[in-house]
């Protein structure tokens, strides 16, 4: 081989070792992470009040763009009027229209809920199916909602939960960059043990409502402080004061 060509791959190998050594150490930070958010929020659970599946996933449709107390101020009386899917499929439109109508978006939404428990009667025999490739078919059911059915009431991590408190957190963490959901759900199933997925989703939106909110996030309070770059995140404006003639530096962020 000529000595460019040795040069080269020697060049190759070593970034290729760097990357590698890079990834092993995001994924020792990330179990860092999982165990901290399962210590200080042990008893995290979807906060969508539900009693069955099909309750389940009419309320994460009605998540969408709306808070979980919202929802939860709309569907005890929506699941007495419509107890299976049955019902919600023979709706009238106009009047689940106006009972969900606090939850925003309503005309999609009951678009949804009607198309889902159609296909849910007709397809499957009234039962919300237990797999994500039959979920997918669901109008109006996207990957958020069917993992969030798979792992919240069936108990299958079939994939990680991005909302937006999750899609915001994964990039201050630096455990994924701020592109789409589905590449943020990618790299948090590559970083997080496969077990801890719904977990880590439910404990990973307690803390962006507790601690790490979209505007101010409480770094000083937060446990995961000393584990996280804060990426996108303004210095509190503490860090801004000149002391002594000197502005204050922040840590260098960890590897
Ligand atoms: S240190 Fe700050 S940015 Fe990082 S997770 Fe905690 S609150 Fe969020």
């Amino acid at each position: 081989m000529a000595p460019a060509s040795r040069k080269k791959a020697r060049v190759t190998r070593d970034a290729s070792a760097g990357s590698q050594a890079a990834e092993r150490a995001l994924k020792r930070r990330a179990g860092r992470i999982v165990r901290t958010l399962a210590r200080d929020y042990s008893a995290a659970e979807c906060a969508l009040l539900h009693e069955s599946a099909l309750q389940l996933l009419v309320a994460t449709i009605l998540s969408a763009q709306c808070t979980d107390r919202r929802v939860n101020m709309v569907t005890p009386a929506l699941f007495r009027r419509y107890p299976t899917a049955d019902d919600f499929a023979d709706a009238d439109p106009d009047e689940l229209e106006e009972m969900i109508h606090s939850t925003g978006f309503f005309r999609n939404k009951t678009r949804s809920i009607m198309g889902a428990c159609q296909r849910i009667r007709d397809d499957f025999g009234g039962e919300v199916p237990d797999n994500m490739e039959d979920l997918l078919t669901l109008p109006g059911v996207a990957r958020k909602t069917a993992n969030v059915v798979l792992g919240t009431w069936f108990g299958k991590n079939e994939g990680v939960v991005v909302d937006t408190h999750v899609f915001r957190i994964s990039h201050r963490l630096g455990l994924a960059p701020k592109k789409t959901t589905h590449h943020t759900e990618q790299r948090l199933m590559e970083l997080v043990p496969r077990r801890e997925w719904t977990n880590f989703s439910h404990r990973v939106i307690l803390h962006g409502r507790a601690i790490c909110a979209a505007r101010n996030p409480k770094c000083r309070e937060c446990t995961l402080e000393s584990m996280c770059p804060r990426n996108g995140v303004e210095p509190p404006p503490a860090d801004r004061v000149q002391t002594a003639g000197r502005r204050r530096t922040r840590r260098p962020a960890p590897a």
